[in-house]
């Protein structure tokens, strides 16, 4: 029976195979018992507990959302006392309640220069359907209806919607789905390993960059181009960092042919990168900021879009010509992920983690590039604050990658989690990912590089 506590491990193991049904999963193989279940128990600290007991240090913080880590009892308490006190309300029509109030300004504070106002939702990828419904509204509010095509990169990550579907730029998102194409374009990805000629320096890579933006522009005709979206750091497309003076040449574009700019920050939002936010890393000036993740650190589901001021005045304006603005979800700014939100940015503050991923950052990413840096199938290593990746070749002078079917970074991955370490097999070549909490601490950070050091050479010795 259902409604019943699983007895047995065994059970909930057949329970799980025949109604679960998981998310980015195998669905065949999982559903067969072919692949293993990993049913997660608890969590402290940078550690998680699987049902077995088996304790594993979290270097991936869930899907890079666990920012503060596991068993922060001030946000669980925070939680439970706004449950107590008032679970839900709306906040439609000018309605709301004290927790997203106080988050918003909080949010804005910590935002970049120019921000003015957040709109909240749960998602990452419903924050970009907010996005993009925003710019469309803004550009039709300006009487500009032309204007609507949004441009995305190659190797971005905005979310598995139906739009934000589309204007991820992997193709296993979309792939099988009939996802919409237009209004979405994409452009050359700023991955200098991957894409730029051996001869190019990076700052020459990253005019590459724009040149091939601006040439989209024009081929389309400016006049129906509403937007440019880009991660500061692109996350799951392998985690790389822009190259050398890549969001200035980006934005010098943008500029030119009065483009809007939307920061996805859903990943380097709220410190990851050792900057509050990564547009304040790289000097970018959005008009728009996608923020989820670190927003609550996952112990609720919480994302929001930032708008700027200047954005803000189009959509007033749009509210004296037409009416309310016609756009929201149920659990807009919902109380309980709100007070999440309040007491995961105090404890940001409390316990100085901007300051701690940047350091302790720096300090993972030097100990990883020396140690599997010079290994001959480790490519590149590559990273910012606490999000770093280690890129694996079949031959590493001919920049040559190994075929897919060997799996070696899902391999590579398995090694590590078998000493006790989660990184992440990113979804596109042999790339290891790491994005641990930002409290991690430089012995925890050791114990990273070494099993790391380790899975690579256990499992490339072996092909
Ligand atoms: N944008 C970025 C940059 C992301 O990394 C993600 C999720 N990894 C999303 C959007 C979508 O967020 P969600 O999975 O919460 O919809």
């Amino acid at each position: 029976m259902l409604d019943q506590p699983a007895r047995t491990d065994n059970e909930l193991d057949a329970w799980d195979r025949d109604h679960f049904f998981h998310p980015s999963t195998h669905m065949g193989q999982h559903a067969r018992g072919e692949t293993p279940n990993r049913i997660i128990a608890g969590g402290e600290g940078v550690y998680i507990v699987d049902r077995d007991g088996k304790k594993s240090l979290d270097a991936f913080a869930g899907l890079y959302c666990v920012n503060v880590g596991y068993g922060r009892k001030s946000i669980t308490d925070a939680i439970a006392e706004q449950a107590a006190k008032l679970p839900y309300y709306h906040a439609y029509v000018g309605h709301g309640s004290e927790p997203s109030i106080r988050l918003a300004k909080m949010v804005v504070e910590r935002a970049p220069k120019g921000m003015s106002r957040v709109f909240f939702g749960l998602s990452g990828s419903d924050a970009n359907e907010t996005n993009l419904k925003l710019v469309w509204y803004y550009n039709n509010v300006l009487k500009r209806p032309e204007k609507k095509k949004i441009i995305s990169r190659w190797r971005g990550y905005h979310g598995s919607g139906v739009m934000t579907g589309s204007l991820t730029g992997l193709s296993a998102f979309h792939n099988l789905f009939d996802l919409p194409k237009a209004p979405v374009l994409h452009t050359e990805a700023p991955y200098y390993y991957r894409r730029a000629d051996r001869s190019m320096s990076e700052e020459r890579f990253s005019q590459h960059c724009a040149d091939k933006l601006e040439e989209l522009i024009q081929a389309e005709g400016p006049e129906t181009i509403a937007a440019f979206i880009g991660e500061p750091v692109l996350g799951t497309g392998g985690i790389v960092p822009p190259p050398t003076g890549y969001w200035a040449k980006i934005q010098a574009v943008l500029r030119k042919y009065d483009i809007l700019l939307i920061a996805d920050e859903v990943v380097t939002g709220f410190g990851r990168l050792g900057s509050m936010f990564g547009s304040d890393h790289y000097g970018i000036e959005p008009d728009l900021i996608t923020i989820a993740k670190g927003l609550t650190s996952a112990y609720a589901p919480l994302s929001g879009v930032i708008v700027s001021e200047k954005f803000w005045r189009v959509l007033e304006q749009g509210s004296d010509e037409y009416g309310p603005i016609g756009h929201g979800w149920t659990y807009s700014s919902h109380p309980l992920c709100a007070a999440a939100g309040v007491a995961n940015l105090e404890l940001v503050d409390e316990l100085d983690l901007v300051r701690n991923a940047g350091e302790v950052g720096a300090y993972f990413n030097a100990a990883l590039k020396d140690t599997v840096g010079g290994h001959r199938h480790v490519g590149e290593v590559r990273g910012e604050g606490l999000l770093a990746a280690v890129e694996c070749v079949r031959d590493k002078d001919g920049r040559v990658f190994f075929d897919a079917s060997q799996k070696v970074g899902p391999r590579i991955a398995a090694a590590l989690l078998e000493q006790g370490v989660i990184a992440r097999a990113m979804p596109q070549g042999d790339i290891l990912g790491f994005a641990p909490p930002l409290c991690l601490t430089r012995q925890e950070a050791d114990q990273v590089v070494d099993a790391t050091r380790r899975a690579v050479e256990a499992v490339t010795s072996a092909l």
